[in-house]
């Protein structure tokens, strides 16, 4: 009998958001909303078109492998050194880097709970002791974070914004952890959401790396460039932390064609400011009719928003996917009385508050 590492076999399989093809068909609807997995309603800068149909032309060679133009083109985007950039097929496999290169059985790793999904679980691969310290009103409490830290610990995890709460560790907060904490700690900041931001007291964390080097910053294409399918993300810390992962690495782990839609995504930042916008629009829409209908809500700084239903979050789940609406259900994500909702284009946001209206009249 094959036997596969004994840490994983307890481990659950992904379950991303149903496929719009699948629930089309079982529905026999025309039209589905799929606002489950946080991708950008307004897709790509258009500008993204052109290069991968240049870039098509090359399909035979293998990628630059460490991201050459794209990394010439961060760098100087966010003032920092081309050694302190890592790219990565998502900013998920940049996770599973820090997990392989920091982790092992002897170590542990703290996070808080409920937050992003990948972290425990490639922390459980390596055989790490995952140390999970309750949210605090939705947000991460650093205080108690601080407390869980043993002599193992090697690697810290804050998603901010959280997903699936939508909150937002402040720049004052955030500062007194990083000094408390020792610094042969990793401690990972993810900002997948970070371009959607506009809490005022949102840290500018890549001005701590100078003080901090044991602070690497998590950011993605996926999300507010609308490039989920091409998967490409990246890091930013001190050399030494991206040269430390650099050595878990693939050598060709982002493609062709990622690596040039990031580089035309990136030129196009009109176009990331118009979707903040929009975001911001869509973020009041659900505001308002959330609070008509009294229904509570964490105020959210990513493109998602995650609603008190008060009923199971798969009952409100079912319900909207008979009207043709994919959300994500809470209680998958640790949040049960919960759904999870992408921010969509206005008309979107329309339908799933007129859903959200006759559910809470249907099903109360
Ligand atoms: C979406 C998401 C990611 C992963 O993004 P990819 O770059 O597509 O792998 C990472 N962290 C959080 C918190 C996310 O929500």
């Amino acid at each position: 009998m094959l036997k596969a590492k004994a840490q994983i076999s307890g481990l659950a399989v992904y379950q991303p958001g149903k496929p719009i093809s699948q629930v089309k068909r079982e529905l026999q609807l025309d039209t589905i909303i799929k606002l489950a997995s946080n991708e950008n309603p307004y897709g790509a800068s258009p500008k993204v078109q052109d290069a991968l149909v240049q870039e098509a032309a090359n399909l035979a060679s293998y990628p630059e492998g460490d991201g050459y133009q794209i990394r010439e083109e961060l760098a100087e985007f966010y003032g920092v050194e081309k050694n302190q950039i890592i790219f990565g097929n998502g900013s998920d496999e940049i996770i599973s880097f820090i997990t392989r290169a920091y982790l092992d059985s002897n170590s542990n790793t703290v996070m808080a709970t409920p937050t992003f999904s990948v972290y425990k679980t490639n922390a459980a691969i390596e055989g790490a002791e995952v140390i999970e310290v309750p949210l605090k009103d939705g947000t991460h409490d650093l205080a108690e974070m601080k407390k869980a830290i043993t002599e193992q610990t090697k690697v810290v995890w804050v998603c901010n914004p959280n997903n699936p709460s939508g909150t937002y560790v402040k720049d004052s907060e955030l500062k007194s952890f990083l000094q408390a904490v020792p610094n042969d700690i990793l401690i990972v900041l993810d900002e997948a959401y970070y371009e959607y931001v506009t809490g005022q007291e949102y840290p500018d964390s890549l001005t701590y790396l100078q003080e901090f080097p044991n602070v690497l910053v998590l950011r993605t294409f996926s999300k507010i460039y609308g490039l989920a399918s091409l998967r490409i993300g990246y890091g930013i810390g001190a050399a030494e932390v991206i040269d430390a992962l650099n050595r878990v690495r693939g050598p060709f782990n982002t493609n062709r064609m990622a690596q040039a839609a990031a580089l035309a995504a990136l030129g196009d930042q009109e176009y990331v400011e118009d979707c903040c916008k929009l975001n911001q629009f869509g973020k009041e829409q659900f505001y308002e009719a959330l609070k008509e209908m009294q229904l509570f809500y964490y105020p959210t700084e990513g493109n998602f928003i995650l609603i008190d239903v008060q009923r199971k979050g798969n009952e409100a789940f079912d319900y909207l996917l008979r009207q043709g609406i994919i959300v994500r259900s809470g209680e998958a994500l640790g949040f049960p009385t919960f759904i999870r909702v992408t921010i969509g284009t206005k008309e979107q946001n329309e339908k799933v508050i007129e859903a959200l209206k006759q559910m809470v009249r249907v099903l109360s």
